[in-house]
């Protein structure tokens, strides 16, 4: 089975314990791996393991994102990139008007600033959207952008919507929990050329493994579990969605 992990943060991990997870991974069938940023602390450990990926043995192959998240609006924007190791997508960015409902307006300011960063360089966007799903249409409307809508939480008619602006959906664990009758129903209505599975490590572990510091190779459990519903076996499953998110990053 090759495994596709399209979002995960190392935040606390020194290059010791990323290497282990990075390793660990590779084990469970993970053979590539975005890291992705959102402050500049996530941003710095995403881009330390693209490198710990890239000197070491056994692991898999690991891009990253980097980018300012909802929670970060009295951060400068600066997305300054290293060159040498430049971030393959700007994320994770967007909406979040659960948490931070009263931030609307610097939220909206951030992530319209970020998109059209983005679109300069011709690079995709990760997207957080939360209960703000009709403001992160119209942003994207204004400002035409490609890329992923991660962890997917929103309605199946927001789905649809998001597809025919040409982004692709991404399910973490929280598809495999009992409650989440509404995010199998929108994993549903996501055709085979548009669906991404991601951990969102270290948070949110996939059932049987809830309440566990969720790692890359825990996305084999979403995998499987979304293969079952699609119909279809493990191994097609994981192979589809690995040529999506290589899409999609490409
Ligand atoms: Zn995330």
């Amino acid at each position: 089975m090759r495994l596709y992990d399209t979002h995960c943060h190392f935040e606390t991990a020194s290059p010791v314990e990323i290497a282990a997870i990075l390793s660990r991974a590779r084990a469970a069938g993970v053979e590539a791996v975005m890291a992705v940023g959102g402050s500049p602390a996530l941003n710095a450990a995403a881009e330390l393991a693209a490198e710990v990926a890239a000197s070491g043995e056994g692991m898999p192959a690991v891009i990253f994102a980097t980018g300012l998240d909802r929670d970060q609006v009295n951060v400068s924007l600066c997305l300054c990139v290293n060159s040498e190791h430049p971030p393959r997508a700007v994320g994770e960015i967007g909406l979040d008007y659960h948490y931070s409902p009263e931030t609307r307006e610097a939220q909206r300011e951030l992530f319209g600033a970020q998109l059209e960063e983005a679109a300069k360089r011709n690079l995709p966007v990760i997207i957080h959207t939360r209960e703000a799903d009709d403001d992160t249409l119209a942003l994207l409307r204004e400002v035409p952008s490609r890329g992923v809508i991660h962890c997917y939480t929103g309605t199946p008619e927001a789905a649809k919507a998001f597809l025919d602006l040409g982004f692709y959906i991404s399910f973490s664990g929280i598809v495999t929990f009992r409650l989440a009758d509404n995010v199998r129903a929108a994993a549903a209505v996501v055709p085979d050329d548009r669906i991404l599975i991601e951990t969102d490590s270290p948070f949110l572990a996939p059932v049987p493994l809830r309440g566990k510091v969720n790692e890359p190779a825990f996305v084999r459990h979403t995998c499987e579990y979304l293969a079952t519903r699609r119909g279809m076996a493990a191994d097609d499953f994981a192979a589809l969605t690995f040529a999506n998110a290589e899409r999609a990053f490409a």
